[in-house]
C-alpha cells in the first residue's frame, strides 16, 4: 500500500517508534530511522519487515532536541529518498517529580523533545508535501502523543505539558491542510511495556520494596482498566490505518489506545 512512500519516523530505534516503522516498512515504505543507542540492530529488523516489497532504510542520528540536528536530518532523507511523504514524530522521554523539584533543564529537555521537534520537523516536511500530486497535496503526519495529551497524572508536569501541546499542534496542522491531501494526527497510547515504562516501574519496585511483576500490575491497575499492555505492533497499525485511502479524512484527531484510561 505505500510502496514508493518514504516515511520519517523520530525516535524508532526503540519501543514505539521501531513498531511504527516496522509496520510502515510492511507496507513498502521506505523508512528513515532516527534516535540513540543500537541501531544496527533495529535497522536489520526494518530491512527484514520490508523485504517483500525492497523497501530501503536509513538512518539519522539527529538530536531532536537541536533544530539544527532536526534540519539536517530532513535533508538528509530527501537525498535519500526524494521526499517525506509521512512524518511520525515519535522521540519522546520522561521526567517524573513534583513540579516544586522538577529541574528546570529537565523541563526545557522534555518541551524541547517532546514538543518543540515535532513542530520543526513539520515545518520543515510540509512544503514539499503541500506540492506533491501536482499541488493538491499528499502526506500523512502522526504524532505520537499519549492518554497524558488528553488527561493529567502528578509528577508529569512537563510531559503533560508536552503531549497537551502537541495535540494542539495536531489539530492547527490538520485545519491548515485541511483541503489538501495532507492529514496530522495524534496517536494517544497508555502504558506501553517499552524501556520509557520500565524504568518508572522498576522505580515503583524499588521505591515501594516490592517485586517488578507487583510493580508492573500495580502501575496497569492504577490508570488502564484493561489491565493490559498496549502494544508497538498494536499502534503501528493504527499508524498504517492513518497513511490508508481510509482514512484520507481522518483529521485531527487525537486517537487514544490506551485500555480505557481516558474514559474513566
Ligand atoms: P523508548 O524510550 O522505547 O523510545 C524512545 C525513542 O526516542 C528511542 O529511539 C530514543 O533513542 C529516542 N530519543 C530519545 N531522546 C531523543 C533525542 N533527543 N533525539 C532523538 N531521539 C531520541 O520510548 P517509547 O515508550 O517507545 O516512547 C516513544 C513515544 O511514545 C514517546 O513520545 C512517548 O512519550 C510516547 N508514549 C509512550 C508510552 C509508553 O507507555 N511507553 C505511552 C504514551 C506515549
Amino acid at each position: 500500500m505505500l510502496k514508493g512512500k518514504t516515511a520519517l519516523v523520530t525516535g524508532s530505534t526503540s519501543g514505539i517508534g521501531l513498531g511504527i516503522a516496522k509496520a510502515l516498512a510492511q507496507q513498502g515504505a521506505n523508512v528513515v530511522l532516527n534516535g540513540f543507542g543500537d541501531v544496527e540492530g533495529p535497522r536489520a529488523e526494518v530491512q527484514a519487515a520490508g523485504r517483500a516489497h525492497g523497501a530501503k532504510v536509513a538512518y539519522h542520528g539527529a538530536d531532536m532536541s537541536r533544530v539544527a540536528d532536526i534540519e539536517d536530518m530532513v535533508a538528509y532523507s530527501v537525498r535519500n529518498f526524494g521526499q517525506v511523504d509521512i512524518l511520525v514524530n515519535n522521540a519522546g522521554i520522561q521526567h517524573v517529580a513534583p513540579i516544586e523539584d522538577f529541574a528546570p533543564e529537565r523541563w526545557d529537555a522534555v518541551i524541547a523533545i517532546n514538543l518543540s521537534s515535532a513542530f520543526h520537523a513539520t515545518r520543515l516536511v510540509l512544503p514539499s508535501m503541500q506540492a506533491a500530486d501536482n499541488g493538491k497535496g499528499w502526506g500523512r503526519i502522526i504524532n505520537v502523543a499519549s492518554v497524558h495529551g488528553l488527561v493529567g497524572s502528578a509528577q508529569k508536569s512537563a510531559y503533560v505539558a508536552a503531549k497537551h501541546g502537541l495535540v494542539g499542534l495536531t489539530k492547527v496542522c490538520a485545519l491548515e491542510n485541511a483541503t489538501t491531501g495532507i492529514t496530522c494526527n495524534a496517536i494517544c497510547p497508555g502504558w506501553v511495556l517499552t524501556p520509557l515504562v520500565q524504568k518508572q516501574v522498576d522505580a515503583k519496585a524499588a521505591d515501594q520494596g516490592i517485586s517488578v511483576a507487583d510493580a508492573t500490575k500495580q502501575l496497569l491497575a492504577e490508570k488502564e482498566p484493561s489491565l493490559q499492555f498496549t502494544t508497538p505492533e498494536e499502534l503501528g497499525a493504527l499508524a498504517v490505518f492513518f497513511c490508508s485511502p481510509a482514512g484520507a479524512n481522518v483529521r485531527g484527531v487525537a486517537w487514544n489506545m490506551d485500555g480505557g484510561w481516558a474514559a474513566q
